[in-house]
């Protein structure tokens, strides 16, 4: 079982000014290669194991040989987080808002879009150290935010729908300290249409 890095869907730049290409550029072509060579690393020691998706692999970790539990956690999650991060981001311009079946779906398990968006920010913000924030649809199909540490991936809570990498990696050479404008500008480059496929 191999996996790869697979291609960014865009050029680094076009999410300037809200994330600069050197920050891209080092986030996915260093950081993020990274977690998949470690999570192959650790694969490698036993090439026997059935193949499996990454979701498969971190929802099922503790049937895990044991030393590579840790590697697989939080390299395997540092794969997906990232995977699913790209694929969550549209360049300013073609931002699109949440359709009319999206915003009735947060309006109802929220009470506003604003209400979510207070919530998963104040996630973002208060996430100690390195993690991520995150709308998830929980057990019930409500949807819902949490934030988790490290590169954990909160399946345990739910299906991630929309995630938003709080690692100072992600934010540092533009925003430094400011964490909080790094948060406020990631809400002008989510695309909505892949969080309610993400939905499905
Ligand atoms: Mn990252």
């Amino acid at each position: 079982m191999k996996f790869t890095l697979a291609p960014l869907p865009y050029a680094y730049d076009v999410l300037e000014p809200v994330i600069d290409a050197k920050t891209m550029e080092i986030h996915y072509s260093k950081h993020h290669q990274a977690y998949v060579n470690n999570l192959n690393a650790a694969l490698e020691k036993y090439p026997t194991l059935p193949e499996q998706t990454i979701e498969q692999l971190l929802i099922n970790l503790e049937k895990l040989p044991a030393d590579i539990q840790t590697a697989v956690r939080n390299n395997g999650g540092g794969h997906f987080n990232h995977t699913m991060f790209w694929s969550l981001l549209v360049p300013e311009k073609k931002y699109l808002a949440p359709s009319t079946t999206l915003l009735a779906r947060i309006v109802k398990d929220f009470g506003s879009f604003d209400a979510m968006k207070e919530q998963f920010s104040n996630a973002a913000k208060t996430r100690f150290g390195s993690g991520w924030a995150w709308l998830i649809v929980d057990t019930t199909g409500k949807l819902k935010v949490t934030s988790t540490a490290n590169q954990d991936v909160p399946f345990k809570e739910g299906k991630p729908v929309l995630g938003l990498d709080v690692w100072e990696h992600a934010y540092y050479l533009n925003y430094q300290n400011r964490r909080p404008d790094y948060i406020t500008n990631f809400f002008k480059i989510i695309n909505w249409k892949k969080v309610e496929e993400n939905l499905r």
